[in-house]
């Protein structure tokens, strides 16, 4: 069995930009409050948080009990960035470069009047923090079927989309928004917040289905990238099987496979991955052995 590791895979730089500046703060022995997880990596939280970083799930200063709070990489609302300054805290704001793009493509439209469509899922918390730079003039729309978009539309729409979403998806929701509601619309603003480091980590996803026949995506269940980079694997007709640790990888899964590819999402740390291909070559020698 021969093991392909994908060119491009792991930590994001906005990611490991994030686990960086939150390692810094531990390292001072400063007490922070992150809110949200820093990455949607539970291995990776459960470190920092042996290092003293605490979580606040609720994404808000609400319960905060040290002078420090982190803004994730997936980044806040408005309505939360007014609350952390508002009560003082001290902040480590590590919101991807791309994400504040996105944030700022969503308050620029909304205060040109345009009524802004996210095309994401609406429990991201990047999607919730995007929506709440939209003044009040913000809606999720999950799906390019739009079976929930409202009937009614503002004539001025502007669309954006969340930064991990496929191009082909993006490209499709537009097409599929005008061809449905252009009688409705008089004018249409299309801002492309797609992440870059997201659509090479797919290209480089896609290039290894080509080679492989059995996909192993290492990543957390809870990450939105990961899941994308399975079923893009699974749309070319490749075995897939999504992990989040070694301990999950199952033996069967490799009997009669010849060349199984390794892939990662952008919230994965190298640790995760490197267990993955280790235990993958165990299971390969193990099958050669005929143990
Ligand atoms: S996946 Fe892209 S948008 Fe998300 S943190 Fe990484 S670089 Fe930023």
């Amino acid at each position: 069995m021969k093991i392909h590791r994908a060119r491009d895979m792991g930590f994001c730089f906005g990611v490991r930009r994030a686990v960086d500046m939150m390692q810094e703060a531990a390292a001072e022995g400063r007490l922070v409050t992150t809110l949200g997880q820093v990455v949607h990596n539970p291995q990776v939280v459960e470190q920092l948080e042996a290092t003293g970083i605490a979580v606040n799930d609720s994404r808000t200063v609400n319960g905060v009990s040290t002078s420090t709070v982190a803004i994730t990489a997936h980044g806040v609302g408005e309505t939360v960035v007014r609350d952390i300054e508002q009560q003082g805290f001290d902040v480590i704001d590590t919101t991807c470069q791309f994400v504040a793009r996105s944030q700022r493509a969503a308050r620029n439209l909304a205060e040109r009047g345009f009524a802004v469509i996210i095309f994401g899922d609406p429990t991201h918390p990047e999607v919730k923090g995007v929506l709440g730079w939209c003044r009040g003039r913000g809606m999720v729309i999950p799906d390019e079927s739009l079976d929930d978009l409202p009937d009614y539309l503002p004539s001025k729409i502007g669309v954006i989309s969340q930064t991990t979403h496929t191009p082909e998806r993006f490209a499709q929701f537009v097409a599929n928004l005008m061809a449905k509601r252009v009688d409705q619309i008089t004018e249409i603003r299309v801002v492309n917040v797609l992440c870059n480091a997201t659509t090479s980590q797919q290209a480089a996803t896609r290039d290894l289905a080509e080679e492989v026949d059995l996909m192993i995506v290492v990543g957390g269940h809870n990450s939105a990238n990961t899941r994308h980079l399975a079923d893009l694997s699974r749309a070319n007709g490749v075995e897939t099987y999504h992990v989040e640790t070694a301990d999950e990888l199952c033996n069967e899964w490799f009997e009669g496979h010849e060349d199984v590819g390794v892939t990662a999402g952008a919230s994965t740390p190298d640790f995760s991955i490197d267990a993955v291909a280790q235990r993958v070559e165990e299971i390969s020698r193990q099958q050669t052995a005929g143990v």
